[in-house]
């Protein structure tokens, strides 16, 4: 007769079979604080660090200025040049305006999503258009971007990025939820004003803008914002190509000289930007 020799024994595993925890990784993280005494005042101390977690997810050194640094030098490398445009970049904290699930990929180059449908642009897509802002005539001589009209808040990514070029933004948003997102995002930013409505109207109280510039395409630009563009004033934003297919950034410059007031539209590269949408949710 044969024995069969003994199963080994799967359960409960001994300490010394259990993998020990790197530091810095989630399960280091949750030994940490696992070892550490409550407290009667933790509740707070442990709802602070808690939301902290959720705009800042531990260990993962976004934090950190050498990862939008690695972010600037790729865009660099890959042909934006204006130093201002970088600098806005490498201050703006991207990882802080997205859902802390899509945080590790904040400082790709790549757009993301940010809820109802929308997505924040690419940020090499919004420093281009900050960089074609930067070089209008107007812009040039006054060194920044002026009063800057906004179409399309989203999640107020680009909104903090406008801030740090210019004197005084207005941004607009037609999704409601978004829009209160965006203020929750830029939260003590006093020369940011978030406006909820259709920025298809331009917005006229706050009118004229230096700089206008939309992160949402339709097939032809808005006159409102044609008529809000101040005289040196430059547009940015996406269209419908000619062609039917796809969109184009265009760019509207509004001169006015010894001639007279005109607007001069030039087309550049195609682009990928979400629909301009009229009315408000
Ligand atoms: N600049 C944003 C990008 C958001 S995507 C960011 O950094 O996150 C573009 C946004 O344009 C969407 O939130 C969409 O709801 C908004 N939008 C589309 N049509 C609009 C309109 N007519 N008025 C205001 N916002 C509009």
């Amino acid at each position: 007769m044969t024995s069969l020799p003994p199963r080994p024994k799967r359960f409960p595993l001994s300490l010394d079979k259990l993998a020990p925890a790197r530091p810095g990784t989630p399960s280091a993280a949750a030994a940490a604080e696992a070892r550490e005494p409550l407290k009667p005042q933790g509740h707070w101390q442990q709802a602070a660090a808690i939301k902290a977690r959720q705009t800042t997810p531990i260990g993962l050194g976004l934090d950190s200025a050498g990862v939008r640094q690695r972010m600037v030098d790729r865009l660099r490398r890959e042909g934006l040049v204006d130093e201002r445009v970088l600098q806005a970049l490498a201050t703006v904290h991207r990882h802080a305006f997205v859902d802390s699930a899509l945080a590790t990929q904040a400082y790709e180059d790549t757009s993301l999503p940010i809820g109802h449908g929308q997505t924040i642009s690419k940020p090499s897509v919004v420093g281009r258009m900050m960089a074609l802002m930067l070089d209008a005539p107007g812009a040039r001589q006054r060194g920044h971007l002026g009063k800057v009209l906004e179409i399309g808040t989203g999640c107020g990514y680009q909104a903090a990025l406008l801030m740090q070029l210019s004197k005084q933004v207005v941004s607009i948003e037609r999704v409601r939820p978004l829009h209160d997102k965006a203020r929750a995002n830029l939260v003590g930013h006093h020369q940011v004003r978030l406006v909820y409505g259709d920025g298809m109207l331009g917005h006229p109280p706050s009118a004229p803008y230096d700089s206008i510039i939309s992160a949402a395409g339709g097939d032809d630009i808005p006159q409102a914002w044609l008529d809000q563009l101040a005289p040196g004033g430059r547009l940015v934003a996406p269209m419908t190509a000619p062609s039917g297919r796809g969109q184009v950034l265009v760019l509207i410059d509004h001169v006015r000289d010894a001639a007279g007031s005109r607007f001069v539209r030039s087309l550049h590269e195609a682009v990928l930007f979400v629909p301009l949408k009229s009315g408000v949710l």
